[in-house]
């Protein structure tokens, strides 16, 4: 697997309170990483630490596939807090300065708004923006210059229900175009919904980290995939051999119980559908 960020036994004390105690992470390049924890487990120390915001105690971390830091740190978009935007100026006009701010993306507005779906508010006051609005603006600055990778710290924090399912499938979204996407969470219920990958963190402490469906779900799964993975999600759907089917970057069903991966691959193939399967949980594989 391709990493984009690999840290090694980062620490960090305020006084006598230890927020991280040495925590690795290993980000794959194109996934939805969670850092999933309760309040005070260090997940915003965490990216304040990977953002340059805020200096370790002690370990290391890279981000990989950039010839510099300065390289790497010109593709990392970021929304730690929620930028103070001007009340009376447009939203078009809040990016000018946002782009001006950071040094790129003054001629990426355009295209930015129309991504968080704004642009046709593009002239509106930033006042008249309900919260989800000024939330998607401030990922719409993150996404300044279409950097590779996104940070977000609790990105659906104080959101009505609508607000939230805004903000989540705009990260699906920006997912599927290929972006990294690290995402701090208290919320279990979020990162399931729209990570594929989670931390889970604890008093600053890694308890575990890899798949959500490793990580998450105690219930089995296969994963397939094929040239058309939406006819595959479709079929699937149909076939009754599945309490559920999903697509992420490749499809995740979850059998019926007596249901292998011998006999989803034998119903596809014989629907006329050339699946390759990419992973099963463990009881899976061993059926
Ligand atoms: P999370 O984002 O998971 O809620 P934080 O990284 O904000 O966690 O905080 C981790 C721990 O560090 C908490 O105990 C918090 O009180 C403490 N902490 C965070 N920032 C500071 C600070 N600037 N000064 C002192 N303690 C801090
Ligand atoms: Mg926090």
């Amino acid at each position: 697997m391709e990493y984009i960020l690999n840290t090694k036994d980062i620490r960090k004390s305020y006084g006598i309170v230890k927020a991280l105690k040495g925590v690795s992470l290993q980000v794959p390049k194109g996934s939805v990483y969670g850092i999933l924890g309760p309040n005070g487990s260090g997940k915003t120390t965490m990216l304040g630490i990977l953002l340059d915001v805020l200096q370790a105690d002690g370990g290391q971390y890279e981000w990989q596939g950039y010839s510099s830091p300065e390289s790497a740190r010109s593709n990392i978009g970021s929304l730690l807090e929620t930028p103070n935007f001007y009340h009376y100026l447009s939203a078009t006009d809040n990016l000018k300065i946002s782009a001006a701010i950071k040094g790129r993306g003054e001629n990426d507005i355009e295209r930015v708004l129309k991504l968080v779906n704004l642009y046709n508010r593009k002239d509106s006051a930033f006042k008249t923006f309900s919260l989800g609005m000024k939330q998607r603006l401030a990922i719409a600055a993150a996404l300044l210059g279409n950097p590779d990778v996104l940070v977000l710290d609790e990105p659906t924090n104080g959101l009505d229900p609508v607000g939230i399912a805004e903000i989540r499938n705009l990260i699906l979204q920006l997912s599927k175009e290929g972006k990294t996407i690290i995402i701090a969470s208290h919320l279990l219920d979020e990162v399931e919904k729209v990570c594929t990958h989670v931390a889970i963190l604890k008093l600053g402490e890694l308890i575990t980290q890899g798949s959500v469906l490793e990580v998450l779900n105690d219930e089995d799964w296969i994963e397939l995939g094929c040239e058309n993975n939406d006819a595959l999600l479709l079929a699937l759907q149909s076939s009754g051999l599945c309490k559920q089917v999903r697509l992420q970057s490749l499809i995740i069903a979850t059998p019926n119980k007596d249901v292998s991966i011998e006999v989803l691959s034998k119903w596809c193939f014989e629907a006329s559908i050339y699946t390759q399967s990419f992973g099963a949980s463990q009881t899976q594989s061993g059926k």
